[in-house]
């Protein structure tokens, strides 16, 4: 423990959602290590238990986030803060606040050129319908298609949301952190790096740097980890699409079956309440599937039964997955998931991407490709060695350890 940057304090204000909650809470943990106080700044809405997290302090923002959340949290972060710092001493002076927006540095490359898009009237011809125009490459952005941009729903610059508008507004931010590292977003950071006269600090994956509490909103079932220690090496597919993203009843069915008939174990993670599957479904699997309404997904990735995951591609669940070398199934459904699909399968070689409407048949050939299947071999070996260059980028002297330091040295600059 560095004592001597204990008088400085960060407050942390991620968004209320798991995939937000998640990065930042790890984040916390990791500056908490080198030295500094942590405060979460956080909204009735989704918030973590404190009790996991004894060395933090937790700030509560009264507001109605549902309806806009940086709208309305805005001013009572604003008062909460001033309220802190008439009160601060000198062993507890803010020395920053981190809040969280970007996922990836691909994402943040797109939204730089939305603008420049819609300028070009580019965007436009795809808003208005040009069905054969979302499978064009996007000048730029390439191997990113116009329906695989994070945003598609507005017309004009006055249009755009907030979250872009920020992204142009660098004079808001003296330095952006990520989860994500050199060796897997080099040349989008590169861009960014011209783009803005500002340090970035590329530090992931933050979940491997050092061991975080439970940040979980739901409770996780530990029992699934019991069953794969009961499965053979990476025989098990788990599907996952994430805290938000579900399957309708029909996609379900068809996941169903396409998991039985896959052959494999699988692991699957429903969040809906009740799902009802006919009992030919349990006399098919039997032992061979585990279905769960939550799992402990690090620990489930890191184990060696687990050979592949079918995935939204939110970027905590591509950044866990590919720190553990499993190969991905992608299906993504909005936002930031699109982009991360396209690159862990055409950039970084380590998924499928999955295009097809949710039939049970091309599921389970998909499955069986991407587990044993003689086309699913390079995708495999993919994983394996962009977890052996992540592990790398890891250590002492090499980028996200470097960075990291360089981000305490700035953060104690202020
Ligand atoms: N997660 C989990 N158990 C599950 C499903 C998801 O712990 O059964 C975690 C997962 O490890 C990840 C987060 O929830 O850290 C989901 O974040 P992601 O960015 O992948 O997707 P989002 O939920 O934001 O769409």
């Amino acid at each position: 423990m560095e004592k001597q940057h204990r008088c400085r304090r960060l407050v942390l204000v991620p968004c209320p959602f798991q995939g937000h909650m998640t990065p930042m809470l790890q984040l916390g943990t990791i500056l908490h290590s080198r030295g500094f106080y942590i405060t979460i700044a956080h909204t009735q809405f989704n918030f973590p238990n404190p009790l996991n997290f004894p060395d933090f302090n937790f700030l509560e923002i009264y507001e109605d986030v549902i309806s806009g959340f940086n709208a309305n949290c805005k001013a009572p972060l604003r008062e909460s803060l001033a309220r802190m710092m008439e009160k601060e001493d000198q062993h507890s002076k803010i020395a920053c606040i981190i809040y969280d927006e970007y996922i990836s540095a691909a994402n943040m490359l797109t939204y730089q050129e939305i603008p420049r898009l819609l300028k070009d009237d580019l965007w436009y011809s795809t808003y208005v319908g040009a069905e054969a125009m979302m499978l064009e490459l996007v000048p730029g952005l390439e191997p990113l298609r116009f329906k695989d941009l994070p945003i598609t729903n507005f017309r004009d610059l006055d249009d755009l949301p907030q979250l872009i508008v920020n992204a142009h507004d660098s004079r808001s931010y003296s330095a952006i952190i990520w989860n994500t590292m050199d060796c897997l977003e080099q040349s989008s950071l590169a861009h960014l790096r011209q783009e803005y006269q500002l340090p970035l600090f590329p530090i992931g994956p933050l979940h491997r740097t050092i061991p975080a509490p439970s940040i979980s909103l739901l409770k996780e079932d530990q029992n699934c980890i019991s069953w794969l220690d009961k499965q053979s090496h990476n025989s098990v597919i788990y599907v996952s699409v994430g805290s938000i993203a579900f399957l309708d009843s029909k996609e379900l069915a068809e996941m169903a079956w396409g998991l039985a008939n896959s052959e494999h174990p699988f692991l699957w993670v429903v969040r809906t309440d009740s799902i009802s599957l006919p009992e030919s479904f349990q006399e098919t699997v039997g032992e061979r599937g585990c279905i769960t309404k939550w799992a402990p997904q690090k620990q489930v990735l890191a184990h060696s039964a687990v050979g592949g995951f079918w995935s939204h591609c939110g970027w905590n669940s591509t950044i866990e997955s590919i720190s553990e070398g499993v190969p991905m199934i992608c299906q993504p459904y909005f936002g930031d998931q699109r982009v991360n699909s396209r690159y862990l399968s055409l950039v970084w070689g380590v998924g499928l991407e999955w295009e097809n409407d949710m039939n049970r048949g091309p599921i389970k050939e998909a499955i069986r490709m991407l587990m044993v299947g003689k086309e699913g071999e390079v995708i495999r070996q993919s994983a394996k060695d962009l977890k052996v260059k992540i592990e790398l980028s890891m250590k002492q002297a090499v980028s996200s350890y470097n960075s990291l330091n360089e981000l305490v040295d700035q953060i104690l600059s202020f």
